[in-house]
């Protein structure tokens, strides 16, 4: 290992690179520390990927999911199942090598039991992937509703309340405010936008366009009315009505109401209807559970210590879980247990793929082709 130290600024650095690739070196490849670290079984495919993820992070709750995956807290619960399915295959096995010894150990009815077994808990982990994913990626929200309700006044209040964890999202554009908070660990990046009005203005007319395009890119929708306006904002836009998950925030509840909170409950019965002070910064804390309250459905409780947040390892669970299946239908069946062998090594295989013991060099590029230079 050679270790150079040089002055700062951009014109040393490149001569001595350039001067570095001329006597022979070369530049390494994105991701290509943490895959040699791979290659050479000093962390495995799970936790590689959990490099990533931890600095990709957007919530301390999704950083300490992928720290502890780093950890290998995915990894060792994939040890305890590979030793499960182990010790079915070598039973199976122990039964075509030894046909005729009534071997006391195969035990079909005991093999299927220790498959369910398994089974359910390969599926509780495949079941955090919602939320784990809601973690790692977040949920995209869109603050709606007319002019001058307070959506900006509300945006800003709640940014307020967590001045120290806003992040400020690069590619911002100039119609509308994107920022990300976080609501009960889970990443939520809200954007402000134009409200919402009939217009003839053609403008005019492109913002509330692209506003609405926004609204029905967004998982959650926060509407905001102003409660001392009588009807205004009632009216409810076409995109709203397509399942979407909304809040309704009935705000100025500083000023004489005239709005009923009942009234509004019973327009939009499949949300929580808060009211707020955007100006007095009341009832944000309010909104942040009702935000929660529509994400995940126990905000309180601890999320479990492992869980699942990749694609594709929810895939390669999923296919172990059909195997598994087709094994248990195999010994109701009677099938020879050649056939059963069978399965249960598909399912090893594809258990394998989530740390990398059964991988392909193709799917490590694309793995490892997400990571930046010098990681
Ligand atoms: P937007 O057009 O919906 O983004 O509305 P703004 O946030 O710009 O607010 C419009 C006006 O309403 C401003 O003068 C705010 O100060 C005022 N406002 C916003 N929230 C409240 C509130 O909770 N109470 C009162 N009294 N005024 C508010």
């Amino acid at each position: 290992v050679v270790e150079i130290n040089c002055h700062g600024g951009i014109i040393s650095l490149k001569e001595i690179l350039s001067l570095a690739l001329k006597a022979g070196a070369r530049l390494a490849e994105p991701g290509e520390f943490t895959r040699r670290a791979f290659i050479n079984g000093r962390l495995d495919l799970a936790q590689a990927e959990a490099v990533i993820d931890l600095i990709e992070s957007k919530s301390s709750a999704g950083a300490r999911h992928a720290s502890s995956q780093l950890q290998g807290a995915l990894s060792q619960e994939m040890g305890i199942l590979k030793d499960g399915l182990m010790e079915i295959l070598s039973l199976i096995e122990a039964s075509i090598d030894f046909p005729e010894d009534d071997l006391e150990s195969f035990s079909p009815p005991q093999l299927i039991t220790e498959i369910d077994c398994l089974i359910s808990r390969i599926e509780k982990l495949v079941d955090t992937y919602t939320e784990g994913r809601l973690f790692k990626v977040g949920v995209s929200a869109v603050i709606a509703g007319k002019r001058n309700v307070g959506k900006s006044s509300l945006f800003n209040a709640l940014l307020g309340e967590e001045r120290t964890i806003v992040t400020s999202l690069p590619g911002t554009t100039r119609d509308f405010v994107e920022e990300i908070i976080t609501v009960s660990g889970i990443p939520l990046k809200i954007t402000d936008t134009a409200g919402l009005r009939d217009s003839s203005d053609s403008i005019e007319e492109e913002g509330v366009r692209r506003t609405t395009n926004k609204m029905d890119q967004a998982e959650l929708i926060v509407l905001v009315i102003d409660g001392s306006v009588e009807g205004n904002g009632l009216d409810i836009p076409p995109v709203l009505s397509n399942g979407k998950k909304i809040v309704v925030v009935c705000n100025k509840a500083d000023l004489p109401q005239r709005v009923s909170l009942d009234k509004l409950k019973r327009l939009f019965p499949e949300s929580p209807v808060v009211s707020t002070s955007a100006l007095y910064k009341k009832g944000l804390g309010e909104l942040k559970s009702a935000l929660a309250s529509l994400l995940i459905s126990n905000p309180h409780a601890q999320p479990p210590s492992v869980m699942v947040s990749n694609l594709r390892h929810k895939q390669s669970l999923e296919k172990t879980v059909g195997f598994l299946k087709q094994a248990r239908k195999g010994i109701e069946s009677q099938t020879p247990p050649e056939f059963i062998a069978t399965d249960i090594q598909s399912a090893l295989h594809h258990l394998g793929e989530i740390t990398g013991q059964t991988t392909t060099e193709e799917l490590l590029d694309r793995i490892f082709s997400r990571f930046c230079i010098g990681k």
